[in-house]
């Protein structure tokens, strides 16, 4: 599969319609799924007659946008009208939304085809989508792997050719993380830079949408497709969107020297050596190019762990409350009375994870333990902030490996709850700090497995990540090879 401005160029000059690269998409989609298991819902119909409309219009003689007849997936928690909508969930296995999301009603405004939902762990808790309430989804590179997750599917589709691009959601690094393990860009924006009306909400204060791609280019592409203001979501930022593809340059486009830390903390105990190899490698690159390096403490990052654990389960809690067999969704009907309803509905429509999840925040939100847990965690997180402001006093950037190993055995993990937690070390205190951060291949294991490095900004710098990200893209080759599937 080729990049976004190419298929571009192909479609413009009339080399190839939309509908033959749609076709040529689901064809991909026919192939690899038997192997690689990335979509709940497959929208072949759909997508090939929004393909002829972009030939129609490309017929006309009208001008089309960049991501005009694009095949994309997006991850099953995002509303699509009149399309299923699990979030990886049996609770809502019935669910078909009556309205759009808006960074779908986005991307089908501007002529992106929409190929399928993408697989996920239920209700995005997880990082391997082995929580998935269908079925598991494979690493492309090694189909006895897990993708990462929760946004696996989306990952792994784009990895696989299953797309072009795809949206994920990330909480606590659901986007970074697989797009580490699958070997493509991901980006999680700002708290606020991407509306999250008709996504369903995990925990509402750390959530946010953001794009994966082959590419830093076609990540930014749809990136500046779903970013900016949306009066429906009340956590929207009104902020003017930077031209994010136009930023893009070989060499760092920054008026004085770019200044990067490394984060000390990230470096230590149970980090694979071959990814650690590969970061620090990665760094020479970035120096080679002209950032001048240096290391910054973050001394209370590893808490961040600790303090998700309790904030991301309390806000689960209260969210998934809703699904109570009244409103959406699947409902026991042999119950006695409501009360038994609601419970036997819940017990049957949630998988274990989400069950534990809702223990964990329903005990530290109750009578007698808030203070003890929630506002501590709370304030942990203020103390997590002001790190990440102290070190942004002293750098531009922050740098530092995505997950701490490669692509980890299907079912490896499964029983460990706890070692599972620890694949986001260095992905959640960004989502505590409502950052942007980037993950982007920087190389590969001795089992050819992808290695990612994340890349985190200061509020609202997604046009400095993605600039540096490309001039690291640009001089190094990760990002051209491909698994064989
Ligand atoms: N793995 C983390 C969790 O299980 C993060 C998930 C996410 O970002 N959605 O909560």
């Amino acid at each position: 599969m080729t990049s976004i401005q190419d298929l571009h160029q192909q479609l413009i000059n009339k080399e190839r319609s939309a509908v033959e690269i749609t076709t040529e998409v689901l064809n991909r989609i026919e192939k690899f799924e038997p192997k690689v298991q990335s979509f709940l819902m497959i929208t072949g119909d759909q997508a090939l007659a929004q393909a002829k409309t972009v030939d129609e219009k490309i017929a006309r003689g009208e001008n089309i946008g960049l991501l005009e007849g694009i095949p994309i997936a997006i991850k099953d928690n995002m509303c699509t009208k009149g399309i299923r909508t699990t979030c990886g969930s049996r609770i809502l296995e019935n669910f078909v939304p009556s309205y759009e999301s808006t960074v779908t009603q986005k991307l089908k405004d501007a002529g992106a085809i929409i190929v399928g939902k993408t697989n996920m762990d239920e209700f995005a808790m997880g990082s391997s989508t082995e929580n998935s309430g269908y079925h598991t989804t494979n690493n492309p590179w090694d189909i006895t792997r897990v993708p990462g997750g929760s946004s696996g599917g989306s990952a792994a589709a784009v990895a696989s050719g299953e797309c072009v691009v795809a949206l994920g959601s990330d909480t606590g690094g659901s986007i970074r993380q697989p797009a580490s393990l699958c070997g493509v860009v991901g980006l999680k924006p700002t708290y606020g830079l991407v509306s999250r009306f008709g996504l369903v909400a995990y925990a509402s204060s750390l959530d946010q949408i953001g794009p994966f791609g082959r590419s830093v280019e076609d990540t930014a592409i749809l990136l500046q497709a779903i970013a900016g203001y949306d009066p429906k979501d009340s956590t929207s930022l009104n902020v003017p969107i930077p031209n994010y593809l136009q930023s893009l340059h070989p060499n760092f486009h920054t008026r004085s020297k770019l200044k990067i830390g490394i984060i000390q903390e990230t470096f230590g105990q149970g980090l694979d050596n071959e990814v650690k190899e590969s970061v620090e490698k990665a760094i020479e690159v970035l120096q080679d190019l002209g950032a001048e390096v240096q290391v910054i403490s973050c001394p209370r990052f590893g808490y961040g762990l600790p303090a998700y654990y309790i904030i991301a389960p309390s806000e689960a809690s209260a969210n998934l409350a809703r699904y109570d067999g009244v409103k959406y969704g699947i409902r026991n009907e042999e119950s006695a009375n409501l009360l038994e309803m609601y419970t036997k509905t819940r017990a049957k429509g949630f998988g274990t994870e989400v069950k534990r999840r809702i223990m964990l925040g329903t005990y530290a939100l109750s009578a007698g333990y808030y203070d003890a847990y929630y506002l501590k965690a709370q304030k942990v997180r203020t103390l997590i902030k002001e790190d990440f402001e102290s070190a942004f006093a002293k750098v531009d950037l922050l740098i530092c490996p995505t997950s701490p190993t490669t692509a980890f055995k299907t079912g490896e993990k499964t029983e460990d709850p706890l070692n599972m937690y620890l694949s986001d070390l260095t992905t959640i205190p960004v989502n505590l700090a409502g950052l942007p951060a980037l993950s982007i291949p920087c190389g590969f294991d001795r089992q050819n497995l992808p290695i990612g490095m994340q890349l985190i900004g200061n509020v609202l710098k997604e046009e400095l990540l993605l600039q540096v990200a490309y001039a690291y893209e640009q001089a190094t080759q990760w990002h051209e090879k491909r698994p064989i599937l």
